[in-house]
């Protein structure tokens, strides 16, 4: 970037999905000027994907899968891809089978030793099973309350403990109760009315967002270092909250490590396009075969295995009392920042699912416009 200063309408940092649906709606609804500056060398944040040299598209920062509700905003993504149905599945791999995730009557069958075939059947193990607390005040009473204790421990809780590198006692019961118990033989990881993938890729979606003369996006740029460089009337954060502000402890996020293997004139590595490994004598938590998606076609096979840590680039925040009490401390100097909002999953300190972080920036174009 030059040393001129650049005037603009709106800067946005960050240019995933929240920056960029703020930058559409700014553009294209107001004709203002937009700069985006994003830190990494690509758009999209972490629903970045790529066709790779096996002829594969793989998500850089692990698998997305689109899910929602939302009318608003199922209508909303239609306008910029085509989306394909895909209603994606998981197995888990634990007393040396693949069993269906979220847990149903294959699931209970397959590690508890019961032959169940109906849902009344289901429902009546279950009733059983769960232990209810008087109060669900973790993510572990969560997972109790929904499976019972024999499925806590072989699915969520080792899972949980390399995810998180935290006990499920120690996380917000919202981390477990993103995973329902179905009393029937649903397998699909999501209940949404709409589950889809863009057919070209979410770099194609977001570059189609990106689409407008008003917009513009300077890669390769940490806001911090150009900041006093650039003059905008509106300003949208979407990085990690604690950067933006000094002088409190640092929140604490979780990162993964993405070790990718590209297999030669292999055709398939697994039966799925995700297989998630709780057992704690496996140090990664899924190992992704992105063919599987849209049923691409190669004769070669990608695979990609996710590991989680406490250091590298922030992906989740970590949701638990502490935590909340430390980013409320934020929140309140985010909220006497004048002329700068906070949008998104870093910023707003929230685990977004990515319907989620497109709503919550509609709504917050929405107050503003
Ligand atoms: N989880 C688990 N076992 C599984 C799948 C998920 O214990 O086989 C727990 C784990 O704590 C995880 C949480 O459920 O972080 C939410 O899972 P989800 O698939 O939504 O995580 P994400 O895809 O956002 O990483």
């Amino acid at each position: 970037m030059s040393e001129d200063v650049i005037e603009t309408d709106v800067l946005i940092v960050g240019c995933g999905l929240s920056g960029l649906t703020i930058a559409d709606r700014f553009a294209r609804e107001k004709d203002m000027s937009v700069l985006i500056v994003e830190k990494r060398n690509h758009i999209g944040g972490n629903v970045y994907d790529e066709i790779d040299e096996n002829g594969i598209l793989v998500s850089r920062y692990g698998a997305h899968l689109f899910h929602t509700d939302s009318e608003r905003v199922w209508a909303y993504v239609n306008r910029f891809a085509e989306w394909v149905r895909w209603e994606h599945k998981v197995l888990a791999h634990a007393d040396g089978r693949l069993v269906p995730v979220p847990v149903n009557i294959t699931t209970i069958n397959a590690l508890c030793g019961t032959s169940l075939r109906s849902e009344d059947e289901a429902r009546a193990w279950l009733d059983e099973h769960q232990e209810l607390p008087v109060e669900i005040r973790n993510s572990e009473d969560m997972a109790l309350s929904r499976v019972g204790r024999r499925l806590y421990e072989r699915l969520f809780r080792p899972y949980t403990v390399k995810q998180w590198g935290k006990e499920p006692a120690g996380l917000d019961p919202s981390v477990l109760a993103r995973i329902p118990v179905r009393c029937s033989f649903d397998d699909r990881y999501f209940s949404d009315r709409y589950q889809a993938l863009p057919r070209h890729g979410y770099t194609e979606f977001c570059r189609s967002m990106l689409d407008h003369p008003k917009i513009r996006v300077l890669l390769d740029t940490d806001f911090f270092e150009v900041r006093d460089r650039i003059r905008a009337g509106l300003v949208f954060y979407t990085g990690p909250i604690d950067r933006y502000f000094g002088g409190l402890p640092p929140l604490e996020y979780r990162s993964l490590r993405f070790e990718t293997i590209r297999l030669r004139n292999v055709p398939f590595f697994q039966p799925n396009s995700v297989i998630n490994y709780p057992s704690p004598d496996v140090p990664y938590t899924r190992i992704v075969e992105y063919k599987h998606f849209l049923h691409q076609e190669s004769p070669h096979t990608t695979i990609v295995r996710e590991t989680s840590t406490d250091e590298g680039e922030p992906f989740y925040p970590v949701p638990n009392p502490e935590n909340q009490a430390l980013y409320a401390r934020y929140k309140a100097l985010a909220d006497r920042e004048i002329g700068v909002y906070f949008a998104g999953r870093l910023a707003g300190y929230k685990y977004y699912n990515m319907d989620q972080a497109i709503l919550a920036a509609l709504e917050l174009c929405d107050r503003l416009l």
